[in-house]
């Protein structure tokens, strides 16, 4: 009977109670419904480029298919060591010092590495600054590891940079770590060494471990050059987080690392603490490893396509053109990654949802997309714009989008 239905319910955990990744969330079970009644959606709610026919180095895919026969067992927990190896080689290239083999953890794409580092560092309650807006897993990693993500402001008003006095604002004797996102998603916004210099003070000060999510950081537009974090200091604890996913095009093989680096001296029950959950899961998916010493020394193809007349820089411009053009849209022209997060003026478009707004788009005009909310972006003004698909079908959807807005505002 139903009077006995609560008692037999399973519930999700309590720990899932601030855990949400919205990017998957409701509105693309919407989008899946809707095809399977035949309509044809344009996805721009993923940043995975082999949906929208971007291939990975063919090099990449011959390596793991060659080795293929000695993949099938289990290898070191951290990842096997040509690959780590190639690994340190890129911590030199990035002038990061004092990076060891036995430094370097390969996971199941970055995602992995990321909630493994928040729950070996964190206890209920601990806080971590993570920015607003964020790529979201980073959110729900600290939530779902007991910890509280505080969120700081990156400023669209200043090229989205992280603002450094919000983030002096935010600092608590329980602030553990910060989380840096650069080149960002879902901003585009690359930060100059200045900015970088400014956040690792505050880290020495405070006494934080400083988090690098650097995942794309091949993929710059307009000749900007990246830094990584790490190469700045060696007296703050840096992990920094990078992969196959985007520079290479390859996030269905799940190649992610991390690397320890910069003051380890204090760190070692920590890095006990990583090695025991990254013994736990075993090891990473071992064929895509073998393709990372081949992605990190071989012919680097992402600048063909963010050179100026490259197909991203192309696709890039077409996104920010069109959405600058429409009335009450603001955007901040990306410098890096594959996003861009444009405002609607409040005043236009008074949006209470937005996840009733990007619904209302899906169903007007067959366009996913994901709402600001999502990125921990505080106020309903925002969505968040993938710029993978293709020139015509770009246009297509820019043009669906200044109709939809066209008739918002005419409501
Ligand atoms: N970090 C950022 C900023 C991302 O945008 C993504 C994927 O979109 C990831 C990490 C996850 O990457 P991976 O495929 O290596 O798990």
């Amino acid at each position: 009977t139903s009077a006995e239905a609560p008692a037999r319910a399973v519930a999700k955990s309590a720990k899932l109670a601030n855990v949400c990744y919205e990017i998957r969330g409701p509105v693309l079970e919407r989008a899946r419904q809707m095809e399977e009644e035949g309509h044809r959606i344009i996805k721009l709610n993923t940043g995975n480029p082999a949906a929208f026919g971007f291939e990975a180095p063919e090099e990449i895919t011959q390596d793991m298919i060659r080795n293929m026969g000695n993949a099938a067992g289990y290898v070191d927990s951290k990842g096997i060591f040509p690959a780590r190896k190639a690994i340190m080689h890129y911590t030199q290239e990035k002038k990061i010092a004092n990076v060891h083999v036995d430094d370097i953890y390969i996971g199941n794409g970055a995602s992995e590495l990321i909630v493994m580092a928040m729950q070996a560092l964190l206890n209920n309650d601990d806080e971590v600054l993570v920015p607003a807006p964020d790529y979201p897993l980073w959110t729900a990693a600290v939530n779902l590891s007991g910890g509280k993500a505080r969120h700081y402001l990156c400023d669209p008003n200043n090229g989205w940079l992280p603002a450094i006095d919000d983030i002096k604002k935010k600092i608590t004797p329980r602030t553990k770590a910060i989380v840096v996102i650069n080149p960002n998603n879902p901003t585009g916004a690359v930060y100059p060494d200045d900015v970088l210099q400014a956040i690792i003070e505050l880290a020495r000060q405070h006494n934080l471990v400083v988090c690098s999510d650097e995942i794309y950081d091949k993929v710059l537009y307009d000749g900007v050059t990246h830094t990584s974090m790490a190469a700045l200091a060696d007296d703050v604890l840096f992990l920094t987080f990078n992969g196959l996913s985007k520079n290479y095009r390859a996030c269905g093989y799940r190649a992610g690392w991390m690397v320890v680096s910069g003051e380890k001296r204090y760190a070692a029950d920590y890095i006990e603490g990583l090695n025991i959950l990254a013994t736990m899961r075993l090891c990473a998916n071992v064929p895509a490893q073998y393709g990372i010493q081949t992605a990190l020394g071989g012919y680097q193809s992402i600048n063909d396509l963010v050179k100026p007349t490259g197909r991203l820089t192309r696709q890039r411009d077409i996104a920010y053109e069109a959405l600058s053009s429409m009335p009450g849209v603001s955007v901040v022209k990306p410098k890096g990654a594959l996003y861009m997060f444009p405002r609607f003026d409040p005043k236009m478009y008074p949006i209470v949802d937005d996840q009733q707004f990007v619904l209302e788009l899906l169903e007007a005009e067959r366009v996913l997309l994901v709402q600001g909310t999502g990125f921990n972006w505080a106020t309903p003004d925002r969505i968040r714009v993938v710029f993978l698909p293709n020139s015509d079908d770009l246009t297509e959807v820019m043009g669906r989008i200044a109709r939809f807005l066209d008739g918002y505002r005419k409501r």
